[in-house]
């Protein structure tokens, strides 16, 4: 058995301590060896039979922050030392190859008969198939899950090991009946660490830092994470956003077991700044209105049991004041849409094995696991005294939830096939992986005076996760209007507003489809939608001596392209659209010529219309109807670009990860990921599209005057320059000139102008000011408004938004908008809103909408409305043989946005034709 040696861990200091060796003159006091853990509970009797990490691992729980590994085994060995009380699940794994485990604990009663507890939760689950009684039996004979998962966000390390410490306590503790009655009452579901990698990278970035003895100064480097932190997964992603788009491996597997299992109860447990105490509900408002009173109550009667605790361990708290319950995507968020009662849980960080606070403290790695530990065993406690309430609650919830769906006037939602059937498949497997029932129709049929096309979906609203159906595909879930109110007083005032993320999350607005709200439920023929539902790809007509077109406008018409040109085949795209064969191909539309190698090229052309999920279509004859020919200039020939995608500081990272994880993941297509200083000295004549993330910084100051001749250069030479939500200030800013964008002030209201003028006097009169006196003339301020607007900083920046779907109208004849629907929804967050451009400087090729249209969804502050109206979107530019194309807001938030997958594409793919082809002249 090895052992972890650790440099600068408390095992290595107390062997120190012990040998007595001289400890004068160093230059901070002697950090004193933090608490134990198993004193916590001081009438714990523990088994030593049940082996402890300091046996297996070498350090006692919170001396050493456990790695993936060593978590892994150790839940393993627990549950061969008490196979009767813990079985361990390996339940999907990272993108880094890392093995996700849960652990399920309970009495031997319990655990003996796990598939049965499962099938009773199912039933329970759907009382729409309950006989008569027979949740009240299920409800006798079954115990309640509870599931405690950690560590969703890589440095926030305690987290992980108070899951090690409370299953050591759940299965070590002898003749306490507290525990007893846990493993009776409940089944404790234990998911130790959600993002391993994250927490690979934190754990490694934290150990290369120590040295003699762990730091304690907030400026060490020890807990200052080199970019770009351990918090989010390999692909950069906040997973605590990810609950129900599901973009990630370790969501969906996550999200997948706990459908499995229906826990009544859940608690996400984190972590927050390092001179914070502990958080734990009741959350901020505002709250979604989808939420019962039954589970806040749940939630409270929980909160109330871990006051009590901390009372007694002299633990501070709060709550109320953070971590609002409005998003549906954190994983303190999405359980309750099922029915469970669902908490955040947070400890203030020691972001390494001991931190000094701003109070002069030391808060030791072990103090964090301390109190999560004990939240964690009050959450099990709760449940399991109230064991029978909380599953009747469960069914409680899910039998009103079917009951609203038939008595309320939306009774069900069609997914239509138009214009988009991709993104309507991806729509209705996405709905599905969230537990929700989704029909395929296999024929045309009519319902709410409209006919739909087969290969439509229908959604039913009555149905057990109604409350999840209705706030994920509404287009507007309701802000408390109080609250809102509230809000934009505080922003008029220059405060912040209160609202903790996201407003707007309408998936039929991300992905650009038309789902249709309907007040019957129609009977259709078809099979239910899977979790892996996906268009069948194929071609239509077979062999084909001339070619194949693939018409341009899905997703899937994209993943074609990309695969296509990896494989090597020539393809074609044409710049404007034509008919043949009584089709109509809009812009963008692809040709695959077979007239060289028919037998070859028809054999691709299957392969990859079938890999891509798209109907290529085999081509008998090249005369077209109308539009341009299949030999027509006008047909771009596609070269397969070396994509780079900006990396490291100051890109932000999530922009940086979520752009590379849309190409690589979801269209399958390799980056080169370029450290951002090297973009200004490095030779990038392979390069054919640069991709220049939101930045956290700045890139002008990082990149430097001679970096942005350098880029400026590379783009005349034929260079694609994309840059992305915060990355096109870069683009406007006076030392790159590469876009005539200029950022706006805020608004300046009547009010303000007014006033405004009355200052630019007073400024005039200061300049003019009598020297002798130094006052300037007098005024009289007549109402509050003008006294706000006096008191208004000049120049300020617009207000700052949480995040809206905004709507955007696209120029439909632009190269860059071939295949693009007219209408876009666009994720606006922060205040960067810039000035039209003149038509002879740029191409606007998408700009918000007018005032009264451009908010689709959220909280948007009265003056960005008025604002962002009409102002650019997606701005081209040509600048020499090469582009420069600027998204003032980010395409690929989240990757929840597949509304606008096309049109970065067609920025990427597109652009590098088209300036392939002006370099050929
Ligand atoms: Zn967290």
């Amino acid at each position: 058995m090895t052992r972890t040696k650790r440099l600068g861990s408390f095992a290595w200091l107390g062997a120190l301590l012990i040998a007595g060796l001289p400890l004068a003159g160093l230059a901070r006091p002697v950090i004193a060896p933090p608490p134990s853990l198993t004193t916590v509970w001081s009438e714990a009797n523990y088994d030593a039979a049940i082996p402890t990490t300091n046996s297996i691992l070498g350090f006692e729980i919170g001396r050493e922050m456990a790695r993936h590994a060593e978590v892994t085994r150790y839940f393993e060995v627990l549950s061969a030392a008490a196979p009767e009380r813990m079985k361990v699940f390996e339940y999907g794994e990272s993108w880094e190859g890392r093995k996700l485990i849960y652990g399920v604990i309970s009495s031997p009663k319990n655990i003996a008969r796990l598939t049965d507890i499962k099938a009773a939760m199912k039933r329970l689950a759907d009382p729409r198939k309950l006989a008569k009684g027979e949740a009240e039996t299920l409800i006798q004979d079954n115990p309640a899950v509870v599931w405690l998962a950690y560590s969703v966000h890589g440095n926030e390390p305690g987290t992980t090991d108070a899951a090690l410490m409370t299953a050591y306590h759940l299965l070590a503790s002898r003749g306490d009946a507290r525990v007893a009655r846990m493993l009776d009452e409940t089944l404790v579901v234990i998911v130790p660490l959600q993002n391993p990698d994250g927490r690979e990278r934190f754990v490694n970035s934290n150990q290369a830092a120590r040295g003699l003895e762990p730091d304690p100064s907030p400026l060490s480097a020890e807990r200052d994470e080199p970019w770009p932190g351990g918090r989010m997964n390999h692909y950069i992603f906040d997973m605590n956003r990810d609950w129900f788009t599901q973009t990630q491996p370790e969501m969906r597997a996550h999200v997948a077991i706990m459908l499995e299992w229906m826990p009544v109860a859940v608690a996400d447990v984190h972590e927050m700044g390092t001179n914070q105490t502990y958080f734990f509900p009741p959350e901020a408002d505002p709250l979604n209105p989808n939420l019962t009173s039954t589970q806040l109550k749940n939630v409270e009667r929980i909160a109330r049991n871990h006051a009590a605790w901390f009372d007694q361990f002299g633990l501070r708290y709060f709550n109320r004041e953070i971590f609002d319950g409005f998003f549906p995507g954190y994983g303190s968020g999405w359980p309750n849409y099922q029915g469970a009662s669902a908490m955040v849980y947070e400890q203030g960080s020691s972001r390494g094995l001991v931190a000094q606070r701003s109070d002069g403290s030391l808060l030791h790695f072990a103090d964090t696991v301390k109190s999560q530990f004990i939240a964690s065993l009050s959450t099990i406690e709760v449940v399991a005294s109230n064991r029978a309430q909380f599953l009747r609650d469960f069914v409680g919830f899910r039998a009103s939830a079917i009951r609203e769906g038939q008595r309320e006037a939306i009774k069900s939602y069609v997914i239509p096939a138009e214009p988009d059937a991709d993104m309507a498949a991806r729509l209705a497997s996405t709905l599905v992986r969230n537990g929700i029932e989704v029909q395929s129709a296999v024929e045309r049929f009519s319902v709410c005076g409209r006919t739909f096309s087969a290969g439509s979906y229908v959604v039913s609203a009555a149905q057990p996760a109604k409350r999840l159906i209705r706030t994920l595909l509404h287009e507007k879930t309701e802000m408390d209007a109080e609250f809102i109110k509230q809000q934009e007083q505080r922003v008029n005032r220059g405060l912040p507003d209160e609202i903790y993320d996201v407003t707007a999350w309408s998936l039929p607005l991300m992905f650009n489809v038309p789902v249709v709200a309907c007040n019957t439920n129609p009977i259709i023929e078809g099979p239910m939608v899977d979790a892996d539902w996906r268009l069948a790809g194929g071609v239509r007509g077979g062999q084909s001596a001339v070619g194949f077109v693939v018409p341009w406008g899905s997703t899937a018409s994209v993943r074609f392209l990309t695969a296509g040109l990896r494989a090597g085949l020539a393809i074609k795209s044409a710049n404007k659209r034509f008919s043949l064969a009584g089709v109509d191909y809009p812009a963008g539309s692809l040709f695959i010529d077979a007239a060289v190698e028919p037998s070859r090229v028809a054999t691709q052309v299957a392969q990859i219309a079938q890999q891509a999920g798209v109907q290529a279509v085999a081509i008998d004859e090249s005369w077209v109807d109308s539009g341009i020919s299949l030999g027509s200039p006008n047909m771009l020939n596609m070269p397969t670009p070396r994509i780079a995608l900006a990396w490291d500081a100051p890109t932000d990272r999530y922009s940086a990860g979520h752009a590379r994880f849309v190409l690589e993941r979801q269209f399958g297509y390799p980056v080169t990921l370029i450290r951002t200083r090297r973009l200004a000295s490095a030779n990038l004549d392979g390069i054919d599209v640069l991709v220049l993330p939101g930045q956290s910084g700045s890139y002008t100051s990082a990149l430097g005057k001679k970096g942005a001749e350098h880029l400026k250069s590379w783009v005349e030479r034929g260079g694609v320059l994309i840059a992305l939500g915060s990355g096109t200030r870069y683009l406007s800013e006076a030392q790159a000139d590469l876009l005539p964008l200029k950022l706006e002030s805020a608004l300046v209201s009547d009010a303000t102008s007014e006033q405004g003028s009355k200052k630019k006097s007073n400024a005039k009169a200061e300049s003019d000011k009598d020297e002798s006196s130094g006052r300037v003339a007098g005024t009289a301020i007549t109402s509050v408004d003008e006294l706000e607007a006096a008191e208004r900083p000049l120049e300020a920046p617009p207000r700052p938004v949480a995040g809206v779907l905004a709507r955007a109208t696209t120029e439909s004849d632009h190269w860059l908008a071939a295949g693009v629907q007219d209408r876009l929804h666009v994720l606006v967050t922060g205040n960067d809103i810039y000035t039209p451009v003149r038509r002879d400087e740029a191409d606007t090729v998408a700009r918000f909408a007018a005032p009264e249209d451009v908010l689709a969804s959220g909280v948007l502050w009265e003056e960005n409305r008025k604002q962002l109206a009409f102002k650019p979107f997606v701005v081209s530019k040509r600048s020499g043989r090469g582009l420069v194309i600027g998204f003032t807001a980010d395409p690929n938030f989240r990757a929840h946005m597949a509304g606008l997958n096309l049109i970065f594409m067609n920025a990427i793919f597109r652009g590098a034709a088209m300036t392939h082809e002006a370099s050929r002249y």
